[in-house]
């Protein structure tokens, strides 16, 4: 691959996040004469970053931070200092759904962005090509082209090039991409400013994988790519409760239609239904635009995949009542998992927050366990979920050391996320140490359901006949 020399340039990433940490390191560990300097308001965040305990956990993480930290990889808090260095700026803040106002509960809230946006256009003194990395709304990069232009004293290119990475598998990921999206104005200022940005990418992505679309076009995609992606979950996850009610088996069903070429097999796994920070947020942005855009058709379409995704959690707290005799009250329950997914430490929108909510409205006792979540992050995520202070929720729940703590004397087991380790558990233990009748509650379908039977388990699974 024939790439221009980079040397000299210069990128800083504003939000030191659970983008802006690992997209940068990429690049620094790539592109060795490059410079790359990630900020961030937060002070917390940055002291974690230059540590031994970085602020997120991702598989393969931190041998990519520590092999470029120090020589061409920084992380600070001096935003002035970094932007008016770089030659490129990448801008990877959060852009949560709005709570209040014009838009509230879908539209995008941009008011970080635009705060970055102005700090840029404050601070530079020099042409600057400035990149969406965060997902924002379409006609998102006019708005920001506006307001730089509009306060700043320089040019800038707005270049949309958003993040397809999913966390768990942020590394890997981005070392080997489906394909990496650029958008730009197709004037010569935008090709020139998409060129820098495709040589960036092009030390290790093959050219023919990065590929340059017009602005709106880039910024779309990023929130269709999500939407049929949850779509397909809710999709399956819409049959599972055909299936349970039918006696179909959902993982025979989804291996059998995913063998269709032109459907594929990928993200045809039923579960209690899909979290994280981006599922449920880009689509509700993608309803509010359809909506401003007077298809309400469409808008309508798309927010049936998220309708269908809380219809799943609510289901699956349903069987668990229902399994335990219809009440839970003053029951131990053990949630094995509270990140939205494996290999994460993150929770945000997972589906254990709005499960427990509902045993806890229930009045059961929950147990939680999971490998990685910070205690505080629970404590949190509980208090705001069920507008209980702290106190309030520790009347109903208990944070376990390990699985098989949070299983001692529970009536019942409810996985929520899909932790290598919980295939692991010896569940012979599990059942000796459980009451009886001990229930177990799939809500990701991982466990040996046969081997569960034998031991004595009563087995809920997703999508699954109770008695096969
Ligand atoms: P995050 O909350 O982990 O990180 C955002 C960071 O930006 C925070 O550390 C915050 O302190 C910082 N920040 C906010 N305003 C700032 C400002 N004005 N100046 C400096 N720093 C500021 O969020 P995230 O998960 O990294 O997501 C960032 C964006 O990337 C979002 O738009 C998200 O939709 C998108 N995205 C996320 C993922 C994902 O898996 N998390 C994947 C693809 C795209």
């Amino acid at each position: 691959v024939s790439i221009p020399s980079q040397d000299g340039l210069k990128i800083c990433c504003i939000g030191a996040g659970y983008v802006g940490g690992p997209t940068m390191s990429m690049i620094a560990l790539k592109c060795p004469e490059v410079q790359v300097k990630i900020v961030d308001i937060s002070a917390a965040r940055i002291d974690a970053w230059n540590s031994d305990n970085l602020p997120i956990y991702e598989p393969g993480l931190h041998k990519v931070v520590t092999a470029c930290r120090g020589k061409n990889l920084f992380f600070s808090t001096d935003i002035d200092e970094a932007i008016q260095e770089a030659d490129i700026i990448f801008v990877a803040v959060n852009t949560p759904t709005k709570k209040v106002g014009i838009g509230a509960g879908r539209a995008s809230d941009l008011t970080y962005w635009e705060l970055a946006a102005r700090r840029i256009a404050q601070v530079a003194e020099t042409p600057k090509i400035v990149v969406e990395k965060s997902t924002v709304p379409i006609k998102t990069a006019e708005a920001i082209s506006a307001v730089l232009h509009g306060a700043g004293k320089t040019r800038f290119d707005v270049l949309s090039n958003p993040e397809f990475l999913a966390e768990g598998t942020a590394i890997t990921d981005l070392d080997n991409p489906d394909r990496v999206l650029i958008g730009g104005q197709l004037d010569e200022s935008g090709q020139k400013a998409m060129d820098t940005l495709a040589d960036v990418y092009a030390h290790w992505v093959p050219r023919d994988r990065i590929l340059l679309t017009n602005v709106w076009s880039s910024e779309l995609s990023k929130l269709v790519a999500n939407s049929f992606l949850a779509q397909r979950v809710s999709s399956i996850n819409a049959i599972s409760a055909v299936c349970e009610a039918s006696g179909a088996d959902v993982d025979e069903v989804a291996r059998a239609v995913g063998m269709d070429t032109r459907i594929g097999p990928k993200f045809l796994k039923a579960s209690v239904g899909f979290g994280g920070s981006c599922f449920q947020k880009d689509i509700l942005n993608l309803v509010y635009l359809c909506e401003s855009f007077g298809l309400p058709e469409v808008a309508h379409y798309f927010h049936q995949v998220v309708h269908m995704n809380d219809y799943q959690k609510e289901r699956f707290v349903g069987r668990i009542i229902h399994g335990l005799y219809n009440t839970v009250t003053g029951k131990k329950i053990a949630l094995l998992g509270f990140a939205f997914k494996k290999d994460t430490g993150d929770t945000r929108e997972s589906a254990s927050i709005d499960v427990c909510r509902r045993l806890i409205e229930e009045k059961a006792q929950v147990a939680i366990y999971d490998p990685k979540v910070e205690e505080e992050q629970v404590w949190m995520d509980l208090t705001y979920a069920c507008k209980m202070d702290k106190t309030e929720v520790q009347k109903y729940v208990t944070l376990c050391p390990d699985a098989l703590t949070a299983c001692k004397d529970a009536h019942a087991m409810a996985v929520a996320t899909e932790w290598d380790e919980f295939k692991e558990l010896d569940f012979h233990q599990v059942y000796d140490t459980m009451t009886k009748p001990s229930f177990v509650f799939d809500g990701r379908n991982i466990l040996d359901h046969a081997t569960l039977r034998e031991i004595g388990f009563v087995v809920y699974a997703i999508g699954k006949p109770l008695d096969p």
